[in-house]
């Protein structure tokens, strides 16, 4: 086990493996940002499912025993079930995935669970399609992501996480109708605060919905009681519905920030460490891996990074009189 600077274990890594998306979400991809001529990764730059494969394995060493596919869409990176198959070989990992859901047919959920995902989780900011198509910004529909769901629960990948982004001008009004619709499904919601990652989502304070805040409009209708973690440095806050129906829970990472047990180790696809979702920049591994350094070289330099980390942004965010220039949602896979 390898701790930073605050006794913080590596325990979960993050793996982008595209910076493309079919969507262009306004709080992460807008649209005039991420245009048509927008410079994505050339599949040369991107790291090789086998690189990727060998580098987890040395984490492995390190005290990883999580990892998520992430992106971009992960599902746009062309047979990402030959990484899953390959990942879901290393003993000890719980292996997990997040997508927008709008590649999620059958046959593909199958693909993944037979390549060994064991889970996933899906983003939706709501069950309008107005208020979907504001958000994902190119008029995607909401009963498609349902199937995507309904599929991917149908090949057992299950229990499925919900990710629910909250915009105050956009989809406050989608919380309630969100929370009725998931809480006999089996299926846990998770509303996200909406964070100040990168630099051209526009942010600002007052669209963030705090949690609290999300707990009284649902709690109004729907009595909520808190539960405890599952395990320390679980980053959702989890509550339950007291009839028994089903679990929320509320990520809130700019109201109540979770610095202090954080645990996550993020890997661009590009082949940069990052050791926080706010770091300005990346460590260069894509270079080490290319250049044969030995696997002692690889653990060695990740340790040593780990072991410096002081990151806590989100603790600071309050605190900061100006923003260090932060990488793209989209590239580092939040
Ligand atoms: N494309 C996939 C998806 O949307 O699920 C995976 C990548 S996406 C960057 C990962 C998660 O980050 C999604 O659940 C998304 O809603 C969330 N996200 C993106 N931008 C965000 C922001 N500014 N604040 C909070 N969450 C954000
Ligand atoms: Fe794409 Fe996910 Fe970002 Fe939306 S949140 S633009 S789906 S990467
Ligand atoms: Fe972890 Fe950085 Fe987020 Fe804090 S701000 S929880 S250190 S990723």
């Amino acid at each position: 086990m390898v701790l930073d600077k605050f006794s913080r274990p590596l325990k979960d890594l993050r793996i982008s493996v595209t910076d493309r998306c079919n969507f262009r979400c306004v709080y992460c991809m807008p649209k005039e940002v991420f245009g048509s001529d927008y410079n994505y990764l050339s599949r040369s730059e991107m790291l090789s499912y086998e690189e990727i494969v060998r580098f987890v394995r040395l984490l492995v060493n390190l005290g990883i025993t999580k990892v998520r596919i992430t992106g971009g869409d992960p599902l746009l990176r062309k047979d990402i079930e030959y990484l899953i198959k390959m990942l879901a070989l290393i003993p000890g990992l719980d292996l997990t995935l997040t997508t927008n859901g709008s590649l999620l047919t059958q046959d593909k959920c199958l693909a993944l669970r037979e390549a060994g995902l064991q889970r996933i989780t899906v983003s939706l900011d709501s069950l309008n399609n107005d208020t979907f198509a504001s958000l994902n910004d190119v008029e995607f529909s909401v009963d498609e992501v349902i199937n995507g769901i309904n599929n991917a629960a149908s090949a057992g990948l299950s229990p499925i996480k919900i990710n629910m982004v909250v915009m105050r001008s956009v989809n406050l009004a989608s919380i309630v109708p969100m929370a009725k619709h998931f809480r006999e499904s089996g299926h846990i919601l998770r509303f996200i605060e909406y964070m100040d990652v990168g630099d051209s989502n526009g942010w600002r304070l007052d669209e963030v919905v705090p949690s609290s805040e999300i707990v009284e409009l649902i709690g109004a209708q729907l009595p909520l009681e808190p539960i405890a973690p599952n395990y320390v440095g679980e980053v959702a806050n989890r509550w339950k519905y007291t009839d028994g129906s089903g679990e929320i829970g509320l990520i809130s990472s700019v109201s109540q920030p979770f610095c202090g047990d954080c645990s996550r180790l993020r890997l661009s696809a590009r082949g940069e460490l990052f050791t926080c979702l706010f770091a300005s920049s990346g460590y260069d591994v894509r270079s080490l891996l290319r250049n044969n350094a030995s696997d002692e070289k690889i653990v060695d330099v990740v340790s040593s990074l780990w072991k410096n980390r002081d990151d806590r942004y989100s603790e600071l965010r309050s605190k900061q009189s100006h923003r260090v220039s932060p990488v793209e949602m989209s590239y580092i896979g939040g």
